[in-house]
């Protein structure tokens, strides 16, 4: 064994960004050790049981199941998925409904098509235009091979050749925010359904590559859920010879001159290593973990800018519910308005996720509200006193609950609560700042959120995860692993090609 195949990387968090660097170190011919704080790997790409059901709280599309894509052959090397792979057989984005009209982006585009001019002849043009940029946006490839920065021309080539319908997308889409999309249309369901699923503010364009994504066939949904794929990309590391430290909470990465020497673990166990990869959330690496001075100046305007670059996280509610229930996947509604943290919400939509029968016993199925909070929620929830935070979010529940019935008279009397959880839940979790589950939003006119995954004065540090590349997601993250171990081999002067 070679010199450099000795030498160990330490990776600090076990979600998909953390296990992803793990995989890439060994695979590189390091030693890794993987420490996360909870019991369970995953991070937010998680899951967890309760009363017979399981809630399955990350996958509601998995970038990259479309094998002739390099993201499918990172999520491959990562025992995510494979050939052999089963994905749920979901047929529509969501569903909305105004009133009694109801509109669906189906994944089959032609379908979609279809029925949105039924609805709205006097749309025609716009929807076939809308349909023909999604078209467009199925080209959409995340970066998977080497990162962004490592890229030389003939790669950018190489990339383009693919996507060249990629700038007319952004043209038409990246300048108008979903809202503004949606006042392209003239009937008033077609109107709602563009701002229901992602918040208004975010670029049109996020929400057709959304979109995309599925109908191209490359946004499938692993049978078994989240948590089931994170133990997998667990059990990859363990059988490569990789060693997963859980209940091992990172206090401090101990930096001496322009190096780090390992790390310092909540019980003041130092470990050392030749190379430390942070996966945790940049506000708790910059600031916790290590002097906030650290962080990249892009990286701290933007956490300064909150309305430029707004987070996402929720308040989300699961069920048990009879497995007859009429409506399939995910569907949003009018309610009577109610106001969670600081927004008021006249419609709220509800995720059906009997296509998995694994999640609940015979006869059952699990039903999801989530709730999209912003910074201002999270304050509000972070405001409250442990009684008050407790009364909160059973009043709310119980508010959701009974305007789920209202919409939904069939489920009176046969839908049982599971649990519920807000921001606060995230950000105790996993740390995530203000509960956040994805990267930096984009908004019209505000640069994408990107930085390079090194730290400036601090040579054998690297970061990856979600927060390296908006919108964050489990695409970036399960790159940015890998992305981390080959700026190693880049400054170790060796072949980035793993
Ligand atoms: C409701 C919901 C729906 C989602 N839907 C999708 C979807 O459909 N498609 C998609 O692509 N993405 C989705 N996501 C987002 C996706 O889950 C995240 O982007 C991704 O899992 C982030 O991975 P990460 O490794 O970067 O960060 P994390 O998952 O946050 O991992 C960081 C890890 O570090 C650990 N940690 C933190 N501090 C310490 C410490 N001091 N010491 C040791 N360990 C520490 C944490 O416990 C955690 O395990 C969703 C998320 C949620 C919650």
């Amino acid at each position: 064994m070679s010199q450099t195949a000795k030498e160990k990387v330490i990776v600090i968090g076990g979600g998909i960004a953390g296990l992803s660097a793990g995989i890439y170190a060994l695979k590189a011919g390091f030693d890794a050790e993987v420490y996360e704080k909870n019991p369970v790997v995953g991070g937010e790409c998680m899951g967890w049981n309760r009363k017979g059901c399981h809630i399955d709280n990350c996958i509601h599309w998995l970038t990259g199941t479309d094998p002739k894509t390099g993201l499918w052959g990172v999520w491959k090397t990562v025992g995510a998925i494979d050939e052999n792979t089963e994905y749920a057989n979901t047929k529509k984005f969501y569903t909305s409904k105004v009133g009694d009209r109801e509109v669906t982006l189906w994944n089959d585009l032609d379908k979609t098509e279809r029925e949105l001019i039924e609805e709205s002849p006097e749309d025609e043009e716009e929807i076939k235009k809308f349909i023909q940029y999604v078209r467009y946006a199925e080209e959409c490839v995340i970066p998977s091979i080497k990162p962004l920065d490592m890229m030389g021309i003939r790669d950018y080539i190489e990339m383009g050749k693919g996507m060249a319908n990629m700038p007319k997308v952004m043209k038409e889409y990246g300048k108008i925010n979903c809202k503004q999309l949606g006042e392209r249309f003239k009937s008033p369901v077609i109107r709602q359904m563009m701002s229901d699923y992602l918040p208004e503010m975010y670029t049109a364009y996020s929400l057709l590559v959304s979109y995309a994504t599925m109908t191209s066939g490359n946004g499938n949904i692993p049978m078994k859920g989240s948590l089931a794929m994170s133990l997998r990309i667990a059990d990859r590391f363990r059988e490569m010879g990789g060693v997963i430290h859980t209940c091992a909470g990172v206090k401090e990465i101990i930096v001496k001159g322009k190096k780090t020497e390992g790390i310092r673990l909540e019980d003041g166990t130092v470990v050392k290593a030749d190379h430390v990869i942070s996966a945790v959330d940049t506000d708790f690496l910059f600031g916790r973990l290590i002097d906030r001075k650290y962080m990249p100046k892009d990286l701290a305007a933007a956490y300064e800018r909150r309305d430029a670059y707004p987070i996402t996280t929720g308040f989300q509610i699961a069920y048990s519910i009879p497995s007859d229930f009429s409506c399939e996947d995910t569907i949003f509604f009018d309610i009577d308005p109610i106001t969670i943290g600081t927004r008021t919400f006249g419609r709220i939509s509800v995720k059906n996720y009997s296509y998995d029968p694994s999640f609940a016993p015979e006869g059952k199925a699990v039903l999801q509200a989530n709730l999209i909070q912003s910074d201002a929620d999270y304050e509000f929830w972070n405001g409250l006193g442990k009684e008050e935070y407790a009364a909160k979010k059973a009043e709310l529940t119980e508010e959701i609950t009974a305007r789920i019935v209202k919409e939904f008279p069939e489920l009176e009397g046969r839908i049982e609560l599971l649990d519920s959880w807000s921001p606060l839940t995230y950000n105790r979790y996993c740390n995530a700042y203000h509960g956040s589950y994805m990267g930096f939003v984009t908004t019209v006119g505000n640069k994408q959120m990107r930085f390079k995954g090194v730290v400036k004065g601090i040579d054998n540090l690297y970061v990856a995860g979600q927060w390296v590349m908006s919108p964050g997601g489990l695409p970036i993250a399960v790159v940015s692993g890998k992305f981390a171990v080959q700026r190693i081999l880049k400054k170790q002067g060796r072949s980035i090609d793993i």
